[in-house]
């Protein structure tokens, strides 16, 4: 275990926002971890976990222990004809997780290529990208209740995944560090989702026909690069926002003033809408106050044009939030965790 006083975060998140932390452990195993919250200076102190810092927003210096997960490894722990089961240590990076299990022929992940961070995050938000979520794929993990030190399993139910949410955006945040994740992979390189119509496009245009779970990755993360700004590039930290997901009388009320509104039919009765077009539409797109700004190809993100502080930033999501509920009626609601 690494132990920093008044660490420099600016390296730790995407946003590339300048605060600081009374104190970061870096730990590289479940024990090490045990040893950081055990350590007297860091007692009664606040903790946050931090893998890759890309779904976070600093408004200020934290004020206690910034616990950074590194916890290695993938290994195989069980399989069957169809299946195979691998477990991840939480600090490993996902895109390279995705890129292991490409390589293997195990299918299931490949349409979440290239989402930036850790894998222990994976489940917090339940990260999904092009029809897919990590619960499409979760079998279960491992996670340490901070109180005590005690490693916790949970299975799917324990999770409550939901819409980018579940127990630990929720009502298990900054109670447990998720140490591990095993996941259920199919051993089928060739069972492939492609329900999202840019992948069938870049598919199309690369000809491919009867794509494999390699041709799927290379698809999203030319997709990706082609539109997200990349976070060493312009500060981000992905979609700042949820797509809200609305009752189809309102997706009908906004569709009759604007036919070409973006929204998706669930099968209960809500219609997701397409957060972007609606801060498209408010007139943001490009909008920049000070060094804050809406990205220029997906409204979606919210960048740092450089020098910015995690207060404009947050100012800026209250502005744009503020345009969509009066234009539209609908409240956005952020999907970045905010300190
Ligand atoms: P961090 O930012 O370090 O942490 C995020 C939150 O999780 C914090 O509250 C933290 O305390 C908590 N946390 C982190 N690790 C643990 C742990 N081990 N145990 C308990 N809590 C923990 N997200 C998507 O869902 N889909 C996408 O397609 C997507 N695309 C993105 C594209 C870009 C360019 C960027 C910058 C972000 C994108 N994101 C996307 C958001 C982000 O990458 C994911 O949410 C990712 O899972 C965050 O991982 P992280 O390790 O960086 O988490
Ligand atoms: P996009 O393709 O421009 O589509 C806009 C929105 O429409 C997406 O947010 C997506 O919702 C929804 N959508 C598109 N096709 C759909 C379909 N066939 N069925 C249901 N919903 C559909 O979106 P994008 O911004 O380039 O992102 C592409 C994918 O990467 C999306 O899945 C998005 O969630 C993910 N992504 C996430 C983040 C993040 O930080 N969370 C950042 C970048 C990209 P969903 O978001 O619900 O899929």
């Amino acid at each position: 275990m690494q132990f920093i006083p008044s660490a420099d975060l600016t390296p730790f998140n995407t946003f590339g926002i300048a605060a600081r932390a009374e104190f970061m452990a870096r730990f590289h195993s479940a024990d090490d971890l045990r040893t950081a919250l055990n350590t007297p200076e860091l007692q009664g102190k606040p903790r946050l976990v931090l893998g890759g810092g890309s779904n976070i927003l600093f408004t200020r210096d934290f004020p206690g222990v910034v616990l950074l997960n590194e916890i290695p490894g993938i290994r195989v722990v069980h399989e069957d004809d169809t299946n195979v089961f691998v477990k991840a240590g939480a600090g490993v990076v996902w895109h390279q997780f995705v890129l292991h299990t490409v390589e293997k022929g195990w299918s299931g992940i490949e349409n979440m290529s290239l989402i930036p961070g850790k894998v222990g995050a994976g489940p917090m938000q339940n990260i999904g990208a092009y029809g897919v979520e990590i619960k499409d794929v979760f079998h279960s993990l491992e996670a340490m209740r901070i109180s005590d030190g005690e490693v916790i399993t949970f299975d799917r139910e324990a999770c409550a995944f939901g819409y980018r949410e579940s127990f630990f955006k929720r009502e298990g945040r900054d109670r447990f560090v998720i140490v591990s994740v095993t996941f259920r992979l199919k051993k089928a390189a060739d069972v492939v989702n492609t329900s999202y119509g840019s992948i069938q496009e870049e598919l199309k245009r690369a000809g491919i026909t009867h794509p494999t779970i390699k041709d799927v990755s290379n698809a999203v993360i030319a997709i990706r690069r082609s539109k997200l700004p990349e976070p060493s590039v312009l500060g981000n930290a992905g979609s700042f926002f949820k797509n809200p997901v609305v009752p189809i009388a309102v997706a009908d009320r906004i569709r009759a003033d604007h036919p070409e509104l973006v929204s998706f039919p669930s099968t209960d009765g809500t219609v997701k809408l397409a957060a972007g077009w609606l801060i498209e539409k408010a007139g943001w797109k490009g909008k920049r106050i000070g060094g804050a700004g809406v990205h220029d190809k997906q409204a979606l993100v919210l960048v740092n044009h450089g020098g910015a502080t995690g207060a404009e930033l947050l100012e800026l999501s209250e502005q744009v939030m503020r345009s969509v509920r009066e234009q539209f009626g609908v409240e956005l609601e952020r999907e970045v965790n905010i300190f």
